[in-house]
């Protein structure tokens, strides 16, 4: 037995998908805009980012970007904690504070190291953590990393947490871990609904709306502001890599110890901080986010007309409206021969297979951004259609 026998699974994994492209190990040669790039020569469309409001390539993102790179370099070369913080750190503290109204932000490298730093930051050996089951890996590291006991609540189910929650002797050691929306099953959480269990309970809750924000809420803050309750929730988290178009992740929370996460959150301490480029863009894609509304229109309209597609084409889509839309597809290699032939025509989606789902529930994710325009969508939802009928996963019209 030796340290790379483990990653024999791995190896026949990828054996079991078979010849020919898989995600993998495909390159994006050239980005040529938030909906196009070039794959294997051929110009394809995206329909497989996070790139919800189309920002990557914003003039004024790329401006605040530049001018920050042109400023302060390319690197900060180090930790807050040992080797300082940058004025544009702070900037984008306050900034996200303002945006939510809370007394506290806090960022953080990247959006995983947010999620995995709050909740070891916060929570240690004698506390709990309770989560959704079908959580972030990054929510789960966190949970381990803490040291707490953690167990998981059934997906979107409220009545499951209050049931788990009432066994707890000490609620308010307990934190409870939700998403505003699921990356993979498109599904939205009741925030609302958790929030009142958590009141009852006296347990603190903190959400991640990292495929949330810029979508939900009247000024795209996420789940929690279009429920209407932002001031029920203990933290909130989010990234920087989805509507921001940047890296880099956030906490925002009216608890005046989130400012202790400066020393106690290892994944904050022990890692280099953002990079100014980074941070300035980030700053410059917040304050587009709270101010055009239109974005988050033209982002509702496309997920309509590519749901309205794909439905009508008879294929089974995912419950929930949202920007992220699963195509169920069922055995494995089907998904992966879908995938490749989609690819082959000039479409990109994401390919969900074991273990990220069940053997039986492969999908394409496919993704919307504010970005596409209506024949861009029309196109994708097109070879969809041309592509599922020749491997019959949808039947050909009489
Ligand atoms: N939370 C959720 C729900 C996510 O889906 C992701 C990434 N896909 C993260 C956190 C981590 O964010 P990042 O990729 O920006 O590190």
């Amino acid at each position: 037995m030796t340290l790379f026998d483990k990653l024999g699974l791995t190896a026949a994994r990828l054996e079991g998908a078979g010849e020919g492209a898989v995600p993998f190990d495909t390159v994006i040669e050239a980005v040529l805009s938030p909906t196009e790039v070039t794959i294997d020569g051929r110009r394809t469309l995206m329909c497989g980012s996070n790139n919800y409001f189309g920002l990557s390539f914003h003039p004024e993102v790329i401006a605040a970007s530049t001018a920050a790179l042109a400023r302060e370099g390319t690197g900060t070369t180090g930790s807050r904690a040992a080797n300082g913080t940058y004025s544009g750190h702070r900037r984008l503290e306050q900034a996200f504070a303002d945006a939510y109204g809370m007394r506290r932000a806090q960022i953080f490298t990247t959006g995983y190291q947010a999620n995995v730093g709050v909740i070891s930051g916060l929570c240690g050996p004698g506390d709990v953590v309770l989560l959704d089951i079908e959580s972030h890996a990054s929510i789960y590291d966190g949970a381990r990393l803490s040291g707490a006991n953690f167990f998981a609540f059934r997906h979107n189910s409220p009545d499951d947490l209050r049931r788990k929650l009432s066994r707890q002797l000490d609620p308010q050691r307990c934190l409870v871990v939700v998403e505003g929306l699921y990356s993979m099953s498109g599904d939205v959480a009741p925030v609302a609904a958790f929030a009142e269990v958590c009141r009852e309970c006296d347990a603190f809750l903190m959400v991640d709306e990292a495929h949330s924000f810029g979508a939900y809420g009247r000024r795209g803050l996420g789940r929690a502001e279009e429920q209407g309750v932002l001031d029920r929730v203990d933290f909130i988290v989010g990234t920087f890599s989805k509507t921001l178009a940047g890296i880099g992740g956030f906490c925002v929370s009216n608890h005046d110890e989130l400012k202790l996460l400066h020393f106690t959150s290892r994944p904050y301490v022990f890692t280099a901080s953002a990079s100014p480029a980074s941070v300035a863009g980030v700053e410059a894609a917040l304050r587009i986010v709270t101010r055009e509304p239109g974005l988050r229109d033209r982002l509702w309209a496309n997920i309509r007309r590519a749901r309205a597609g794909l439905a009508a084409a008879g294929f089974e889509i995912g419950a929930t409206e949202s920007p992220i839309v699963p195509v169920k597809i069922g055995a494995a290699e089907r998904a992966i021969q879908f995938w490749r032939t989609l690819l082959m025509h000039g479409i990109y989606v994401n390919l969900v297979l074991p273990p990220a789902t069940h053997p039986d529930n492969c999908l394409l994710r496919t993704s919307y951004s504010a970005a596409h325009r209506a024949d861009e969508i029309d196109r994708a939802v097109a070879v969809f259609a041309e592509v599922g009928r020749a491997l019959s996963i949808i039947p050909t019209p009489a």
